[in-house]
């Protein structure tokens, strides 16, 4: 079992990484019985609720199950869900533990941080792209008719529990998306990481524990220490927006469908690093080994063709741009990033049109 904390003073809590890790859910809960509020969906429920539950038996526990996709990231799901915790007579003294992935701990944590003005929140991460990003660094949020993740709030978990042996039932489209994410730590923070990362493509693809767990663990580790530096996103957090602002215009306009997330942030990722490159910040030799690890591992490193106009509008509504600037994440070496605001729209658009 690999474990990291996330440093935050008396707001520090454990991650736990491991297979069979839903076994030991139980430990989370020690004394006397507690109302539990399990958020899942039919997908993940299907495999995983019933292990979940059989270890909560001794408490107070009711499910509920929202529907799957990230169209029920919703303020209507988020009513439902308080319908269903004051009906059933949940104190503050409740807990709620969000079983899935981005969408269920986006969701539960927001639900987890209003409810009774705040109750304590436990994530079971069950996608890549969960348990190496969003179950870690306490955003949640759910997204309004115009704009995704609008309302929301910084609300830590008490633990993170993380078991790998649920990525085996995962989509391969799906677990290819998180690997986007786990190469954004190697390229902006630790370069030894992306050369690991580069000698175990093949058992990366194959999924195998010992890879992943390692993965995991540094991929946790990495954003567990930037948290710690940044918990607010003032300054260093920004960098794991790598890839994102880019990738935010490719998902806004293909709808938040056709392309997932980490998809959109690996094509999003090669964009920054060829921007870089022109810009004379990253090296050619370190550009073609950003391009070349996503490539291999099954992911995009060519976006949708759009008018630049629409680039533009797009990228202009992302939450991340201030003073009406574009900010963007650029890596000046496989391992360092920065964040850039002064590039001349032609350079951007030239660019652009280089990875379409
Ligand atoms: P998701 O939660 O929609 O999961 C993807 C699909 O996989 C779903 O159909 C789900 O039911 C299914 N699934 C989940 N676990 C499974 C398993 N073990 N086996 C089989 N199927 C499984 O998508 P995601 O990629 O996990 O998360 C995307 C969301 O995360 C977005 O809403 C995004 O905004 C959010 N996000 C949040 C943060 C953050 O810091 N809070 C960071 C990145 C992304």
């Amino acid at each position: 079992m690999a474990k990291v904390t996330v440093k935050l003073a008396e707001r520090s809590y454990p991650i736990d990484i491991s297979p069979k890790a839903l076994r030991s859910a139980a430990n989370l809960f020690p004394g006397s019985p507690r109302q539990i509020l399990i958020v899942t969906n039919p997908t993940v429920a299907e495999h995983y609720l019933q292990p979940l539950l059989s270890v909560l038996h001794s408490h107070h526990v009711e499910v509920f199950n929202m529907q799957d996709g990230e169209e029920y990231k919703s303020l209507t799901t988020y009513a439902d869900i308080m319908q269903q915790l004051i009906s059933a007579g949940f104190n503050r003294d409740c807990a709620i533990i969000a079983l899935g992935g981005g969408v269920v701990g986006d969701l539960a944590g927001f639900v987890a941080s209003t409810y009774q003005r705040g109750v304590d929140f436990y994530q079971i991460p069950t996608t890549l792209l969960a348990q190496v990003d969003s179950s870690v660094g306490g955003k949640t949020a759910i997204n309004h008719p115009l704009g995704k993740n609008l309302i929301g709030a910084f609300y830590q978990p008490l633990a993170v529990l993380i078991d790998t042996d649920c990525l085996q039932t995962l989509s391969a489209r799906n677990y290819r998306s998180g690997l986007a994410e786990v190469v954004k730590y190697g390229v902006i923070y630790d370069a030894e990481f992306f050369h690991w990362l580069e000698d175990h493509v093949a058992e990366l693809r194959n999924r195998d524990t010992a890879a992943l767990t390692y993965a995991i663990e540094r991929s946790c580790a990495i954003k567990a220490e930037v948290v710690a530096a940044d918990e607010r996103e003032s300054g260093i957090r920004a960098l794991l927006n790598l890839g994102h602002t880019f990738g935010h215009a490719i998902e806004a306009a293909t709808h938040y469908g056709e392309w997932t997330h980490g998809e959109a942030v690996a094509a999003g990722t090669v964009i920054a690093s060829k921007l870089s490159e022109v810009t004379q910040k990253l090296s050619s030799s370190d550009f073609r080994r950003v391009a070349d690890l996503l490539n291999q591992l099954g992911l995009p490193i060519k976006a949708p063709q759009m008018p630049w106009q629409d680039w533009l509008s797009y990228m202009q509504r992302d939450k991340k741009v201030k003073d009406g600037r574009l900010h963007f994440v650029l890596p000046t070496a496989i391992g360092s990033a920065e964040v850039v605001s002064n590039i001349e729209h032609e350079t951007i658009a030239a660019v652009i049109t280089e990875c379409c």
